[in-house]
């Protein structure tokens, strides 16, 4: 009965205590009931009718009854001792029945709560001429605004130690901008927080301003360093941190797992078929469809924040975007922080959901597949290539017809399996929390296999079918994914260009075919990182893994085994549910497994260390997992300090020029008109003369956009949207010139109310006074229009 109770409390909340005590009380009463009646008959047995018994008559029938026979006061007699009898044993067997499943029916057990802040902030870096990051295509500048970029941080605190995890909307985390988060963290809070005990980690949206790295290699696609780039990344993560840790309070954490279909696939099946098959045959499905959830309360048990993880790529926007978006993993925060914070504008409101990367190396959102697109045919299914068009023509779309609408569904399946998790979470997270960290020399890591082999990482190189790109995004040139020998072309031109790569370099990433030889180039800068972080954060049963980079599906759950059999050996942990945070705390492109490396494909070409690199991540997070496990964390070495480069960081973008304007308009003016009546589900559009984005400089907590409703009994304008929304797109133009427009759209939900509204832009220009730049800033409005469900009023 308690236990039905406990699986009621747990659908409907209703306290198990209640339930328990509720239906105690019923069997009680009926107990008491038939007591009651029994000890009435052995007093008044010779006035008691057969039915009716404890009717206002019985008086009246007294005398006639007590006539009869005595032999039917003795059989009463006995009939009340076999009663009493069964009686008591009910009462005895209902307490002993009540105690076994029950122990504490007065207040269940109370544990430990922890001390934990969740906080927020915008980080959206510039929204025109950097290039975006992800699809490494320097031609995908960023032209205005689809959603707006956000950090999100969680504190932990025991009592003891303290944990941060922070995912940003982000490609992944340079270790320039971790580097650069430390310090700042240093500065105002001293040793509170840590290389060991913070981490970030990217949500992997390929549509956030690049230009935030160290390394030559991630310089030359994003634009080199741009400062305007890095620091509204580094102040945003800061600032999500700041705010976590001032509205720290006592509270609790909840975890809950599910699966999510429908909303994932893999897009290196022949890779991931190389891996043994008895290794495959335990896993359903060649994606990891789980969604951890974790839930986060104060002590009144009101939700204050959730942070979950799901593996999938933040690609459903593809690389013909030019908008600056948080993609799929941002919509499905901004769906459920919507949801929690009502009435509030997006980036607005105390909840803080986040939606972190994991495992998603060979994950793709675009859920259809590739095809051929000139054909509709399907792709080479070894190197995803077409008959005609080649690599580039191949390419993976859906489950929408264009990439917002796949970004909306995607989205909003992440969203609505994390927020029923959210709902239903109750096995709470206990015990302390704790944090392990090392600096590693990735290039150079030894891992003995077996009694005979020892293995080792090496210099960094990318293969071939690196260039090849994938099919959520082709390379532009004439590479394929697969390429296990070289191209004598493109080696000779690479090869005169920036050098060839050694032997020993060549012989260590066999079969990769070298193309781009990167860890023995060291001009201007070292062209990728060779010190690495490794990390992970345990909060009770859950550990958190920080992944420098994008593990495949296999690779994922493999490290998640080794760690979570670590934990587990001394009995020190149980149960312990274990997550890959991917793109973490610095890049290093992919992590496939061994078997996966062979094949070459994409992930196996950018797997930079080698094919033992996971070998050796499974040695050394093992060796974090054992030190938790056995509580020596602090005995750990700390490892090579990383280097921050203070000379040769480039910005490859020039400043912006000064902006014009068609002759006779000005700053602000419309061009293009909108309608003077729209329906819901319409879009509007309106556009302004312009001036350059990068003139507003840092815009974060700013907006480029309102959507203003008229309230009509005080005849004042309400934002009903920023650029930070959904439903608005806020798209630049850069024209002939030095002149640019922005275009506006909105596209009316179908719950907008009806009414008056009006759309308005805000920016700055640069114009020239004398020889001196002056920045100024200038807004714009459109005309009055109307929102009716009816052109008929
Ligand atoms: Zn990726």
């Amino acid at each position: 009965m308690c236990l039905l109770g406990l699986y009621y409390s747990v659908l409907s909340g209703i306290s198990d205590e209640d339930r328990c005590v509720a239906e105690l009380l019923t069997f009680e009463a009926s107990i008491s009931q038939i007591s009651a009646g029994l000890f009435y008959l052995s007093r008044k047995t010779p006035e008691i009718r057969p039915i009716n018994t404890f009717s206002a008559e019985a008086p009246h029938s007294a005398g006639i009854m007590g006539r009869k026979s005595s032999s039917l006061v003795v059989t009463l007699a006995v009939l009340f001792g076999a009663m009493t009898a069964i009686c008591v044993t009910l009462i005895v067997l209902m307490f002993t029945k009540t105690t076994h499943t029950d122990p504490e029916p007065t207040a269940p057990p109370q544990n430990q709560p922890y001390l934990v802040g969740v906080g927020r902030a915008d980080c959206t870096g510039p929204a025109a001429d950097v290039p975006l990051m992800g699809y490494a295509n320097t031609q995908q500048k960023a032209a205005g605004i689809h959603t707006r970029l956000y950090s999100r941080a969680f504190i932990i605190d025991d009592g003891s130690r303290r944990v941060v995890f922070v995912t940003a909307d982000v490609g992944m985390i340079s270790q320039r901008v971790r580097l650069e988060v430390l310090q700042a963290l240093q500065q105002k809070y001293g040793d509170v927080y840590r290389q060991d005990n913070v981490v970030l980690s990217g949500t992997h949206t390929h549509c956030g301003p690049g230009g935030y790295f160290q390394y030559t290699l991630f310089m030359i696609s994003s634009g080199g360093f741009i400062k305007t780039s890095i620091q509204p990344l580094v102040d945003g993560i800061v600032k999500s941190i700041n705010r976590a840790h001032q509205n720290m309070r006592p509270g609790r954490i909840y975890r809950n797992r599910g699966e999510l279909d429908h909303s994932s696939i893999n897009r290196s099946p022949h890779s991931y078929l190389n891996n043994p098959e008895d290794e495959r045959l335990r896993y359903k499905d060649n994606t990891d469809n789980q969604v951890l959830v974790l839930k986060f309360t104060d002590l009144d048990g009101d939700g204050i924040g959730m942070l979950s993880w799901f593996a999938v790529h933040a690609v459903s926007m593809n690389y013909t975007n030019r908008l600056v978006s948080s993609d799929n993993m941002g919509y499905a925060s901004y769906l459920l922080e919507q949801d929690k914070n009502p009435g509030e504008l997006p980036g607005q409101g105390s909840f803080v959901a986040a939606f972190s990367s994991s495992n998603l190396g060979d994950v793709s959102p675009n859920t259809r597949g590739p095809v051929c697109m000139n054909t509709g045919l399907p792709c080479d299914y070894l190197n995803s290539s077409c008959p005609v068009g080649g690599t580039k023509m191949c390419a993976a779309f859906g489950p929408g017809d264009d990439m917002f609408e796949s970004t909306r569904i995607i989205g909003q399946n992440i969203y609505r399996k994390a927020k029923e998790l959210y709902a239903t979470a109750v096995d709470e997270v206990t015990g302390s929390v704790q944090s392990a960290h090392q600096w590693v020399n990735m290039t150079d890591v030894s891992v003995q296999i077996n009694d005979t082999h020892t293995v080792r990482t090496c210099k960094p190189a990318l293969g071939h079918s690196f260039a090849a790109g994938t099919t959520d995004g082709g390379g532009d040139l004439n590479f394929t994914q697969g390429a296990v020998e070289g191209d004598p072309f493109w080696d000779g031109i690479v090869g005169v260009l920036l050098g060839k790569p050694s032997n020993e370099t060549k012989e260590c990433h066999h079969p990769k075919p070298i193309l781009f030889n990167t860890g023995e180039m060291n001009t201007p800068l070292p062209w990728h990182p060779q010190v690495v972080d490794v990390q992970i954060l345990s909060i009770g049963s859950v550990a958190v893994v920080a992944v420098p980079g994008e593990m495949t599906t296999m690779s994922g759950r493999r490290l998640r085994e080794a760690v979570k059999q670590e934990l587990e050996s001394d009995g020190a942990f149980r149960d312990t549910e274990v997550v890959i945070a991917g793109l973490s705390n610095v890049y290093t492109h992919y992590i496939t497994t061994y078997e996966e490396y062979q094949v070459q494909r994409y992930e196996g070409a950018s797997t930079i260390y080698g094919p033992h690199t996971l070998s050796a991540y499974l040695q050394k997070y093992r060796g974090l997992a054992r030190a938790i496990a056995q509580n020596q964390v602090s005995e750990l070495p700390v490892g090579p300090e990383p280097p921050f480069f203070m000379e040769s960081l480039v910005s490859l973008l020039p400043a912006a020029p000064v902006d014009r304007k068609p002759a006779n308009t000005s700053f602000g003016e419309v061009l293009q008109q909108v309608y003077p009546i729209y329906r819901q589900g319409d879009v509007v559009s309106v556009t302004f003369v312009a001036g350059n984005p990068r003139h507003s400089g840092d815009i974060r907590d700013k907006t480029f956009v309102t959507v203003e409703i008229l309230d009509n009994r005080t005849e004042t304008w309400e934002v009903v949207h920023t650029d930070a929304s959904w439903e608005t797109r806020f798209h630049w133009l850069k024209g002939s010139n030095q002149q640019s427009n922005a275009t506006i759209q909105w596209f009316i939900p179908p719950s907008a109310p009806s009414g008056s509204y009006r759309i308005r832009h805000f920016g700055h220009y640069k114009a020239l006074k004398g020889l001196r730049p002056i920045i100024s800033p200038y807004e714009g409005s459109s005309d009055v229009f109307r929102v009716a469900s009816s052109f008929y009023y």
